[in-house]
């Protein structure tokens, strides 16, 4: 799309700011299943996948871990077999042999350093091997400590054409973002946008016409 219709249309929705609250609201009524798509009964459990999910989908993710939390119960039992065995039990979701090194590594730091708890802020979590900024987002988001907002793909593309960023780097976003968002927001607006993104904008084709967005974003085609 030409870059000077991009700032025309930016002028006509309005600012950002203004923006923002219809957009979640209208989200939020549109998607009011949103939420993390990953099946879990602990916060050990949530980690676990979430370092899993790296470079897979989560339907992949919760097939694997269907069976691997019957055998993986505390943090010990992933230190109990040897790395061969945790490497083959996480095989199908990828990258398995840096995935299991992650996790034993995390595990042995969970036992050391925080009495076999899974911690919940961000500074905590980032400290786990394996453990970026983003899965540490997720993780305390879900356990209701959101310190961040999460920016995967969807997010990505979604706040650019929305308008709500002109960034390209993800911590450029998740800033932008952090000022724009109100704070009680920041665990299910990510939610709302990779649903809409995965529903409605899609990255080939969206479906600005389904779109309930469609007057106050300026990438519309309609
Ligand atoms: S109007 Fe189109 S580009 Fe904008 S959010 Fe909706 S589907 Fe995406």
């Amino acid at each position: 799309m030409p870059r000077s219709f991009v700032r025309e249309a930016r002028k006509h929705v309005g600012p950002k700011r203004e923006r923002i609250r219809p957009i979640i609201e209208r989200l939020a009524l549109e998607h009011q299943d949103a939420g993390i798509a990953l099946t879990f009964r602990s916060p050990l459990e949530l980690l676990v996948s979430v370092m899993l999910s790296a470079q897979t989908t989560d339907v992949n993710v919760n097939r694997v871990t269907a069976t691997l939390f019957e055998k993986y119960h505390g943090p010990e039992d992933y230190l109990a077999v040897p790395q061969e065995e945790l490497e083959r039990d996480i095989y199908a979701t990828g990258f398995f042999r840096q995935k299991a090194k992650s996790l034993r590594g995390t595990m042995r730091m969970l036992i050391e350093e925080f009495d076999g708890e899974v911690p919940s802020t961000l500074d905590e979590l980032v400290r786990l091997p394996g453990v970026a900024r983003k899965t540490a987002n997720v993780v305390s988001a879900e356990l209701g400590h959101s310190e961040g907002i999460v920016v995967d793909t969807h997010v990505r593309r979604l706040s650019q054409r929305l308008g709500l960023t002109k960034q390209e780097d993800p911590v450029k976003i998740e800033r932008d973002l952090m000022r724009l968002v109100p704070r009680e927001d920041w665990a299910r607006f990510p939610h709302l946008l990779i649903w809409h993104g995965r529903r409605i904008c899609d990255a080939r084709r969206p479906r600005c016409e389904d779109c309930v967005l469609n007057d106050l974003c300026p990438s519309s085609r309609v």
